[in-house]
């Protein structure tokens, strides 16, 4: 069977090159294991963090070694009590075809509540993401303003939307017309940026948010958080989730130094990784999963096909070639 490993570590912006397919067998079936073969791959932002040989959250992925991310596999065959064939299960796998894996690294998925996809997105990790740093971070109140960075993607889609639940105004900032465009017409966003084409950014937030930005829920760092920062309100929450501005860069950029704001508006900030909230994950998922069942969240998706495309769509995640969740569909 196929499987893609790290053929390189990228210095910068990683390439096609850093990548590698080759063709291995498969390991034989032990008791306690299941024959898996992948149906939809998650690509995530995260991953670049993993390309580098640097102690993280997440381990580095070892040279010549398969990437590995959550994967949904079917079980073509088992040896376990626990799962049977046809089964649709959940797992952190590597980028394989088809492999084994024990049946306690996996989770058996219910595709009656949503599509299998969904689970690598608004009912999996992108979706906790977006529900626990809002609600446990940001504590939104009815009334108060809320502007998402990154928020065409996986978790600002679900971060808008749980925003408006919440009775808040939200602001969305993304990086095109046809993604701003869809906040507005497909999520319930009152207003977007494009940060692409608009000139003066730390203006352009002024202007939408008149009495300051209570919320910022930051997926992208960068200057565009530096120009909400410019706006915050007294008392805001901002969310440190993701920085994928920076992921690539080889120096530290330097920003205008925004910190007396922060200190004089009494603003708290706080970075966080979505493991932190492991316990109380059954938790988010139920809210989660009635929301999507009353349809008061939608979620989106990009899918590439084909195994074979595994690293290009990882690569487009830092192009925004993604609205909603970047997924590859073997
Ligand atoms: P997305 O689906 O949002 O995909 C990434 C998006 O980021 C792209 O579509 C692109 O959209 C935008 N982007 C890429 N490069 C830049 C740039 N230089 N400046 C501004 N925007 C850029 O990914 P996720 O929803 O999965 O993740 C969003 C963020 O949350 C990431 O930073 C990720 O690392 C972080 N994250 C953090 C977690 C945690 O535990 N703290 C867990 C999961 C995710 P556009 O077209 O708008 O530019």
């Amino acid at each position: 069977a196929k499987q893609i490993v790290l053929a390189s570590r990228p210095k910068g912006s990683p390439t096609l090159n850093n990548f590698r397919s080759e063709t291995v067998d498969v390991a034989e079936l032990k008791n306690g294991e299941v024959l898996l073969e992948g149906m939809y791959y998650s690509v995530d932002p995260y991953m670049r963090g993993r390309m580098n040989d640097a102690k993280s959250y997440s381990p580095p992925f070892d040279l010549d070694q398969p990437i590995n991310g959550g994967v949904i596999a079917k079980v073509l065959e088992s040896k376990s009590d626990i799962l049977k064939a046809g089964d649709i299960v959940l797992g952190m796998l590597p980028w394989k075809e088809t492999c084994t894996a024990s049946e306690k690294d996996l989770k058996k998925i219910d595709t009656s509540i949503a599509p299998a996809s969904y689970y690598l997105g608004v009912l999996g990790m992108t979706g906790l993401t977006a529900y626990f740093g809002l609600m446990n971070i940001c504590k939104p109140k009815k009334g108060e303003t809320v502007v998402i960075s990154g928020a065409a993607g996986a978790v600002g889609v679900v971060v808008g939307q749980i925003a408006k639940i919440q009775g808040c105004r939200v602001i969305g900032i993304a990086g095109s017309d046809e993604k701003t465009k869809l906040l507005k017409t497909e999520f319930g966003f009152d207003e977007t940026i494009n940060y692409k084409t608009t000139k003066d950014m730390s203006k352009a937030i002024g202007m939408l948010c008149p009495n300051g930005v209570d919320i910022y829920f930051d997926n992208v760092g960068g200057e565009i958080s530096d120009a909400v920062i410019a706006n915050i309100n007294f008392n805001a929450r901002i969310a440190l989730c993701g920085q994928i501005a920076l992921y690539n860069s080889t120096d530290t950029p330097m920003g205008p130094r925004l910190q007396p704001m922060l200190l004089t508006r009494s603003v708290l900030m706080q970075g966080f990784i979505i493991g932190n909230f492991k316990n109380e994950f059954p938790e988010g998922i139920k809210h989660l999963a009635q929301w999507v069942k009353d349809g008061k969240i939608k979620f989106t998706e990009t899918i590439e096909n084909g195994f074979d495309n595994l690293p290009k769509a990882l690569l487009g995640l830092f192009k925004g070639e993604n609205t909603g969740k970047m997924i590859v569909k073997a």
